[in-house]
């Protein structure tokens, strides 16, 4: 038996990028605005307010109206006695720090506590990184790391960021050739889940190589 005749190991025809998802828009609670009436977006402005009051404190993010600007504080805690509150969430808020007002501003559940309405954005940025492979391959796996919520469904960042029609994942998915892990029933029509893996069979199609570069991105 000639061993050089076997097929390679499967791995090496296989090309596995991660995508880093970061939504671009924090979703925009919709709420009864005091001073210009009505149902308004508010909008996030990234600023957060801590008071001290005794040893308890209070913090809110704070939001504007997107029609006349006025306020609305959205909590964090309130009343919350000093010594029960996390110590890097202090610092965060002492320091207005970007990176943790952001998690808050993503997210969605917390917000649903106040309203049900909220304005939700598919905007986002992917960054792609390579774990392993070439674009020279018959499968590619896709990673995602979803940073906060996001209403962007599967089906559109694959058909947005590979530049391949819905119709044709459709396609895909009904030959087979297109697995979304973990499995869920109409998992492309859903929103982006963190840890999701998407495997795309591309050995018969003459555009692989193209659909795997644009899945690696520039390097
Ligand atoms: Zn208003």
């Amino acid at each position: 038996m000639d061993f050089q005749l076997e097929e390679p190991d499967d791995m090496s025809h296989t090309l596995t990028v991660q995508w880093t998802i970061e939504p671009q828009t924090a979703p925009r609670p919709l709420l009864a605005c005091s001073r210009c009436g009505g149902h308004r977006p508010f909008l996030c402005s990234d600023k957060t307010r801590l008071n001290a009051n005794g040893c308890r404190l209070d913090a809110w993010l704070i939001y504007r109206c997107a029609v006349c600007e006025d306020t609305w504080n959205r909590p964090i805690f309130e009343r919350r006695n000093v010594a029960n509150v996390d110590p890097d969430a202090l610092a965060a808020l002492q320091g207005n720090d970007p990176a943790w007002i952001r998690q808050v501003a993503f997210d969605i559940e917390g917000l649903r506590q106040y309203t049900d309405r909220i304005e939700d954005f598919a905007d986002c940025h992917v960054e792609r990184r390579v774990l392993s492979g070439t674009t020279d391959c018959a499968r590619l796996e896709i990673l995602l790391v979803a940073t906060g919520a996001s209403s962007l469904r599967v089906d559109r960042l694959l058909s947005t960021e590979l530049a391949v029609s819905r119709a044709r994942l459709t396609r895909f998915e009904a030959d087979g050739l297109l697995t979304l892990l973990p499995e869920a029933r109409k998992g492309l029509q859903r929103p982006i889940r963190h840890g999701s893996r998407i495997v795309l069979d591309l050995a018969a199609e003459d555009d692989r190589a193209e659909i795997a570069e644009r899945a690696r991105g520039a390097s």
